[in-house]
């Protein structure tokens, strides 16, 4: 924790602390579990959505009104925030919303790891972390290279929609790219991320790992439901490749998955090897909730393309807890009321520091 966010802290009243999140992506879960575990809740939402957030008042002691998300580092908001003693906690909309530069400087106490936003917003970065970390990830590619199969290009900015493709060789890559920049769909390829297509199907594994009890816990594990690969597969292959379709993959929804029992030791392996390479890379390594988004192949073998600092959506699934959930704590626990009782524990223990960056 730096000096800075240590004397915002020494100035807080740790007896009214309040669970403070953007109205948006998993906000209800993370009231909800703040609510449960005792504590106040205030939520920055923006104008046009506040009539529906209304309608769960029973969960949001405060809003906080805002026209546009930029304005969470304004000095009225973080005035407010500081009113209340918040403690911020970021979700998977959180550095879309307000971008990297106020994500990283926000200064209010942030319950989890700030130094990882800058790596996840770098497709590169993110991959050499996985990969230090002795995680098996696809195979990287540069721009000019030939790739050996398969690959998926992928525009930082894209987020699966259109701007994400496959190819099979160069000359399609640099075909694909040329045809983005005409269309406009993307205004620079800088960044681009060419990676093995990995065969197999896809699974998200949810962690929570505890400063406080030094223990990494799964919490769950979903599908995501993606628009419009998920859809192709009801068409005839014939009909698809007359129509020549590039499929997209923008998230619509997360499905519910409970994976293979044997599976589970390698997917708790590469959680911990992950919590490790974080806290030798970026002491003190993550905080809370994280994200490892893997493909898991007709071997069993698990490789992860993608991972994700926070809490995700497909945790909205288990607001009553998970089947995982129940083994560590035997009582409906939802990510977003962990993330409260880390802080409670945190906070009985003196511990505060250990949570927040
Ligand atoms: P991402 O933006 O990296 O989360 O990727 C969006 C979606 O693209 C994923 O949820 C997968 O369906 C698919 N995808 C991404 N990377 C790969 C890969 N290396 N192999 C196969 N599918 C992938």
């Amino acid at each position: 924790m730096s000096s800075y966010v240590r004397d915002i802290l020494s100035r807080y009243d740790l007896d009214n602390l309040s669970i403070a999140t953007l109205a948006s992506h998993s906000s209800l879960q993370i009231v909800h579990g703040a609510k449960k575990e005792g504590f106040r809740t205030l939520l920055v939402v923006t104008d046009d959505r506040l009539w529906f957030y209304r309608q769960f008042r029973h969960l949001v002691d405060d809003f906080v009104v805002v026209k546009r998300w930029s304005e969470l580092c304004s000095e009225d908001v973080i005035e407010a925030l500081r009113k209340r003693n918040s403690i911020f906690v970021p979700h998977g909309s959180f550095i879309e919303y307000v971008g990297i530069e106020c994500a990283t400087r926000l200064p209010i106490p942030i319950f989890g790891l700030r130094s990882l936003f800058p790596v996840e917003a770098d497709q590169h970065a993110k991959m050499r972390l996985l990969g230090s970390a002795g995680i098996p990830i696809p195979r990287v590619y540069s721009v000019d290279e030939e790739p050996g199969g398969l690959v998926i290009v992928k525009l930082p900015g894209a987020k699966g929609g259109r701007g994400y493709f496959i190819a099979s060789s160069k000359g399609e890559i640099v075909q694909g790219l040329r045809k983005l920049l005409d269309e406009g769909v993307v205004r620079s390829v800088d960044g681009v991320m060419v990676q093995e297509y990995l065969v197999g199907v896809t699974a998200y594994f949810h962690y929570f790992y505890s400063p406080v009890l030094d223990r990494l816990e799964i919490t769950g594990a979903d599908i995501r439901y993606e628009s419009d690969v998920d859809g192709l597969r009801r068409i005839p292959v014939k009909k698809l490749l007359e129509l020549g379709l590039e499929p997209t993959f923008t998230v619509v929804g997360n499905i519910p998955v409970v994976l293979r029992e044997s599976i589970m030791p390698v997917v708790m392996d590469y959680g911990a090897r992950f919590v490790e390479a974080t806290k030798t890379q970026l002491p003190p390594g993550v905080i809370g909730p994280f994200c490892l988004e893997a493909v898991i192949g007709r071997d069993t073998g698990v490789r992860v393309f993608e991972f994700s600092g926070r809490i995700v959506a497909g945790t909205n699934l288990y607001i009553d807890g998970s089947p995982y959930t129940y083994l560590y704590w035997d009582e409906p626990m939802s990510v977003g009321r962990r993330i409260s009782r880390e802080v409670k524990l945190a906070l009985e223990r003196g511990v505060l520091e250990k949570v927040v960056t």
